[in-house]
């Protein structure tokens, strides 16, 4: 794992010579991965959307994330760090995956993470449809054994088959439990709600260990609830975050495959990973941003801040102040 010990990192081109709207086309304006060599954290790209079963679009999701990031700042004022300078973060581009063959993208996916986790302490991936959180814990997995997982998602994604097709976006997380890369008592799902294929998707799901936080049970536990509920269920175990942004109200991320009333604003799910600074974030996607649907960048918008929002998370781990009061600070703390 590289780190940075000291060394000066290399962040975003700096907005006082390059306007906002000029410049690089990386995320948030970062330096490529080959200028840096290696990095703490690195942000990828996985231009997917073959394993969709309603609107597909996601395959533009990458490129349209890092063209909504340009306005984010250096420094995080809800967490006190500054993610483009406690850790080194570049952007690593965009996964080569055929459009025409599930098994060849996901085992490219696969491959990709693999080698790029040899250079890179993090990888925060930019989808591309749900499928490609399969590779992507196949990966991870493969370094840090069997991990924590906290899914942010209007639906459970542990479907078994769709039109007999094992892998698609409805089945990531029945697939990885079934091959032993998630840790049983560990994985929770978030934002939860809409209409089901039948009564039994709900107790099925919970016969696979995982729990679930509703949307509607949001209203009851409120940010803070939710937070608690999650670091308690996680502990110190190597977390992954899994974000499909339909996970927020179509109000506030029209732009994916699958839209379900009834969602998270932006500002809970904001607030929500913003107190959860004390667990053990290894990986991370934020996934199903289909751009052709989206009205003035209002989901890769909050796509890119969800984005800042887990490196600023990772950026805490550098930080070299000591944690306990940190989570009593954030409600304190003005919002950026
Ligand atoms: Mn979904
Ligand atoms: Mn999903």
């Amino acid at each position: 794992m590289a780190e940075s010990n000291g060394a000066v990192n290399i962040g975003p081109v700096d907005a006082a010579l390059v306007p906002r709207f000029a410049g690089p086309s990386t995320f948030a304006r970062l330096p490529e991965l080959g200028v840096v060599g290696t990095a703490d954290v690195a942000v990828l790209g996985v231009p997917f959307d073959g394993g969709t079963s309603y609107r597909p679009g996601a395959r533009f999701g990458p490129q349209a994330v890092r063209a909504a990031s340009k306005l984010l700042r250096p420094y995080h004022p809800g967490l006190d760090t500054e993610p483009f300078d406690v850790q080194q973060v570049v952007d690593a581009g965009d996964v080569p995956c055929t459009p025409f063959n599930i098994d060849s993208a996901v085992d490219a996916i696969e491959q990709t993470a693999r080698s790029l986790q040899e250079r890179v302490g993090r990888i925060v991936t930019i989808g591309g449809d749900h499928t490609i959180a399969l590779p992507l814990l196949r990966a991870l997995a493969s370094r840090h054994g069997p991990v924590a997982l906290v899914h942010f998602d209007a639906h459970l994604d542990t479907w078994d088959t769709y039109f007999d097709a094992p892998i698609t976006h409805g089945t990531p997380f029945r697939r990885a439990r079934e091959e032993g890369l998630l840790l049983d008592d560990h994985t929770m799902h978030i934002g939860i709600r809409g209409s089901l294929y039948g009564r039994d998707d709900l107790p099925e799901d919970e016969e696979m260990g995982f729990r679930t936080i509703s949307a509607m049970d949001l209203d009851s536990l409120g940010i803070g609830g939710v937070a608690d509920v999650i670091v308690s269920r996680v502990g110190s175990a190597p977390l992954y975050v899994s974000i499909d942004i339909d996970v927020l109200d179509p109000a506030h991320a029209p732009a994916t495959g699958t839209p379900e009333a009834g969602g998270l604003t932006s500002r809970e799910l904001l607030g929500i990973l913003r107190r959860m600074s004390d667990t053990n974030l290894v990986g991370a996607d934020v996934v199903e941003v289909s751009p052709p649907f989206d009205h003035a960048e209002i989901t890769s918008v909050a796509a890119a801040n969800v984005v800042y929002e887990l490196l600023a998370l990772l950026a805490k781990s550098h930080s070299p102040e000591p944690a306990p009061a940190r989570r009593a600070e954030v409600p304190a703390q003005s919002s950026s």
